[in-house]
């Protein structure tokens, strides 16, 4: 039996410039037909709703907003379980930050607490509007079968990903040897997958050995994009010259490891050379603004990045690809550069929401994604959201900053034509006894972790 929905929302913005207020959506099969305004009594509106009338289940959100599903760019599920853990000194710098915690968390997740976290990350993503995550590994000694613990998670609740275990010299040559191993297999099986890409990554250059770089691009296939941190503090630029470059990013296009679909979170401290390189091959920013602040690292100057290079990722913080966005616009105003007065930070971070993420995922798994578009699978957000002032196709965004990001949990998520989120519920898994679930595994991982405190 052919499965016929009608949505009526207020407003649509369907991520290729294209803005409807109000709008019917008509989707059969989990495929989105068409859309139009209910104004429009056109032959062909009119054929649409006679031939759905009958049989269509309809859902009317009179204050809905409906966008295209949201991509966090750069997000960590292993770090779910550490959320809220007392730490037993205040965080430092970034190098502190990482010694004293996440590299004594990650070294303590086994393979069931990996599943648990991705689950758990998947629930609250969904949540807040999410379609696809792009995760960022690190459990250096559950390396072998952990991504196939994350895909099955995120598959279980029918969010897409892109994933990828860090490799690091941190560990050893055993260890890395494992890590290496495993992305490869992982990238292997997930050539054309229509859900998960996978790609290969790398910590940051502070932590990994020419002789590792020579080693990864000696045995990665040549087209399977790298996923690193790269400047998200001044020690790995000053890393990176120590060893002889003119900077992190020319270092890793030294050993030919880079290409378009590549993404570089933070890049905040950067030489001229680097910002050279990206520009070349056209590699992503991962801008992550509410990590980059919570760990006082300043701010990468985005108006120096090319403008459809940037995307926006959440590095662990959370979920909310709407808080990072206003986040985003807050911390550019802030920030704004002198040279800059009048830059357009609301259109950068609309693209970083919106439009680049759509081109790079488009790019990365060959068929279009990030849009609502009419033949494709549905795959779209709806928020509840109650304007008291006009809204339109010239200042619908300022609303999404302004109004939206300030209660950013969806109402409805389509993922691939199914509805993944319903009226605010969970359609695949029991949320209760996952969040049950999460809470003992984190209660087991947290004195693992702090009694580890002294070395
Ligand atoms: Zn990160």
């Amino acid at each position: 039996v052919p499965d016929f929905r009608t949505i009526r929302v207020q407003a649509l913005y369907d991520g290729a410039g294209r803005f409807i207020s109000p709008c019917e959506i008509f989707i059969r099969d989990g495929k989105l037909e068409r859309i139009f305004s209910p104004r429009d009594d056109s032959v062909d509106a009119e054929a649409f709703r006679r031939e759905y009338a009958p049989v269509a289940d309809q859902i009317h959100e009179p204050y809905g907003f409906a966008l295209p599903g949201l991509v966090n760019s750069h997000h960590h599920s292993y770090s779910a379980l550490a959320r809220g853990m007392p730490l037993l000194v205040p965080p430092g710098d970034l190098k502190t930050i990482l010694k004293d915690l996440w590299w004594k968390f990650d070294s303590k997740l086994d393979l069931e607490d990996i599943y648990v976290s991705a689950l758990v990350t998947a629930v609250e993503a969904i949540h807040a509007g999410c379609t696809l995550v792009v995760d960022h590994h690190s459990s250096p000694f559950s390396a072998r079968g952990s991504l196939r613990q994350i895909e099955n998670a995120f598959e279980e609740t029918g969010i897409k990903s892109v994933l990828c275990l860090e490799l690091s010299d941190r560990n050893g040559d055993h260890v890395l040897e494992q890590e290496l191993e495993e992305s490869l297999t992982f990238a292997k099986a997930h050539v054309n997958n229509h859900n998960i890409r996978a790609m290969m990554g790398l910590h940051a250059g502070f932590t990994l050995s020419d002789r590792t770089l020579k080693k990864i691009a000696a045995r990665k296939p040549g087209d399977l994009p790298i996923h690193f941190h790269a400047g998200e503090h001044q020690l790995d630029l000053d890393d990176a010259k120590n060893k002889g470059y003119a900077g992190p990013i020319q270092r890793l296009s030294n050993f030919g490891l880079l290409n378009s679909n590549s993404i570089a979170a933070h890049c905040i401290h950067l030489s001229e050379q680097d910002m050279q390189v990206m520009a070349d091959y056209g590699v992503k920013i991962a801008h992550c603004p509410e990590s980059n602040m919570n760990n006082g690292v300043g701010y990468p100057s985005i108006q120096d990045f090319s403008a459809e290079s940037v995307v926006l990722g959440t590095d662990g913080m959370g979920s909310s690809m709407l808080t990072s966005a206003r986040a985003a616009f807050l911390l550019s105003r802030a920030a704004r550069d002198a040279r800059d007065p009048d830059m357009d930070s609301a259109g950068l971070v609309r693209a970083m929401l919106l439009d680049n993420p759509s081109s790079f995922l488009s790019s990365l798994f060959g068929r279009k994604m990030g849009v609502i578009k009419e033949g494709e699978p549905a795959d779209f957000v709806i928020f509840d959201y109650r304007p008291f002032t006009p809204i339109n196709q010239e200042n619908w965004f300022g609303h999404v900053l302004f109004g939206m990001a300030q209660n950013p949990r969806a109402d409805w998520v389509y993922s691939n034509g199914r509805a993944i989120l319903a009226n605010g519920r969970i359609t695949s898994v029991d949320e209760a006894s996952v969040l049950k679930e999460a809470r003992e595994h984190a209660k087991r991982i947290w004195p693992k972790v702090l009694k580890h405190g002294g070395d």
